[in-house]
């Protein structure tokens, strides 16, 4: 990944969100060994913990991001890539979202549910 640099201003980057006060893998580091002594953890569930403990830590070492524009270089922690971990989930998420807001039409949007008995669903033209 190369980020633009604070400095620069690239209409392609948005500007880095206000990190939480708390992570949940700071809750993970405090409470989680705890929790696991109480509680049954499979493997599975035992590889996602370790993964967000260990998310952007030294433990999974780093890499140089350099700015395209100005070359500005700073160092960051290596992301653990887990589907499970909210960290790296986040900028997924986002580019989710921005790529849905790109498909709306510049009109007002409402939702609505509504739901059925079962005897219109057995009506429904199949
Ligand atoms: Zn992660």
């Amino acid at each position: 990944m190369q980020p633009a640099h604070p400095g620069c201003s690239s209409p392609s980057q948005s500007s880095p969100s206000q990190s939480p006060r708390w992570e949940v893998a700071d809750i993970l580091r405090l409470y989680g060994e705890a929790y696991q002594q109480t509680h049954y953890l499979s493997p599975t569930q035992q590889r996602v913990m370790q993964a967000i403990v260990e998310c952007r830590t030294a433990r999974l070492g780093g890499h140089a991001e350099t700015c395209p524009q100005c070359g500005f270089e700073r160092y960051a922690y290596n992301s653990c890539g887990n589907r499970h971990c909210p960290k790296c989930q986040s900028l997924t998420k986002a580019q989710w979202v921005a790529d849905r807001r790109a498909d709306l039409l510049p009109v007002p949007y409402s939702h609505a549910v509504s739901q059925r008995r079962p005897e219109m669903v057995l009506q429904w033209p199949g």
